[in-house]
């Protein structure tokens, strides 16, 4: 019987692939049966996963924020596994700081990894897409490109660029069956989370518990997302069946932000 979430001879490439949301779509995508490229600053934390299974995953690296190296991982990509049919931008950074406190350094880093990164990367990409006239561009943004948080305004600002960026996008190959949408996931159980529990014991003194406590609370299900959970919702998107859901932004995050 034909599965429509089948993706047998797509070329997908997730960046920042190697572990955390990134790891679980990429696990998933190889599970629907597509060849995924994994992208991320550090070969040997992406190899570690390509390894696993080294005849349907290809590990590149790249710093998502750099055109020269991402052209060049993107065509190493291309030469593995021929041209990207999906591509996943996930790589991305969330520093926070009171904004008066918020430096241009801090500003800048968050715009080019989050936003500039997902614009280089999708303008690597979408030749490819365009030519076949198929293809699926899935943005992992945030909550917090949906609605404004305290302490973040740059990463804020960043996943904000992230929607409008996927908004315009999707009208732009709207009629050459491309799709261009956004995940949005609240607060999920990976390194970054792990990063700023640290950051909230290290500045209040709280425990980890307590700290804990702070990022579970604003989710009305009382729990931290999962990576597999933000990775379905992707998977969903990269399916033909999704053909017609385009322009959108897609929470993940037990219902803290409704749109
Ligand atoms: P994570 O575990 O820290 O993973 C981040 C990934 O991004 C890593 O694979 C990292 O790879 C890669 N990366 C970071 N900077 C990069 C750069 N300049 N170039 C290339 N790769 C880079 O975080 P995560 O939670 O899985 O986050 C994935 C995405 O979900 C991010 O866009 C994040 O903003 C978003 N998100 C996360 C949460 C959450 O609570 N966890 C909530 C909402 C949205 P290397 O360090 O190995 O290069």
């Amino acid at each position: 019987m034909p599965n429509s979430r089948t993706l047998e001879g797509k070329h997908a490439l997730v960046t920042g692939g190697g572990r955390g949301i990134g790891a679980a779509i990429a696990r998933q995508l190889v599970a629907a049966g597509a060849h995924v490229t994994v992208l991320g600053r550090r070969l040997d934390v992406v190899q570690a996963l390509a390894d696993e299974l080294p005849e349907q995953v290809h590990a590149v690296a790249a710093d998502v924020a750099n055109a020269e190296q991402v052209h060049a991982a993107f065509e190493a990509a291309r030469a593995r596994f021929g041209a990207i049919s999906i591509l996943v931008n996930n790589a991305g950074q969330a520093h926070s700081a009171p904004f008066l406190k918020t430096d241009a350094a801090l500003w800048n880093q968050m715009l080019s990894v989050n936003l500039t990164g997902s614009f280089l990367c999708t303008q690597a990409a979408l030749p490819d897409m365009v030519q076949a006239r198929w293809g699926r561009i899935v943005n992992v943004a945030s909550t917090a490109g949906l609605a404004g948080y305290a302490y973040v305004a740059a990463y804020c600002a960043a996943k904000h660029g992230v929607i409008g960026m996927t908004r315009a996008l999707a009208l732009e190959v709207a009629k050459k069956g491309i799709t261009v949408n956004a995940v949005c996931p609240g607060y999920t159980e990976t390194d970054i989370l792990k990063d700023s529990i640290a950051n909230v014991m290290a500045k209040t003194g709280r425990t980890e518990a307590q700290a804990r406590e702070e990022f579970t609370a604003g989710n009305p299900q009382g729990r931290l997302v999962q990576p597999d959970e933000v990775a379905d919702a992707v998977l969903w998107l990269c399916a033909t069946s999704a053909a017609s859901i385009t322009g959108q932004s897609i929470a993940v995050c037990g219902g803290e932000v409704m749109v």
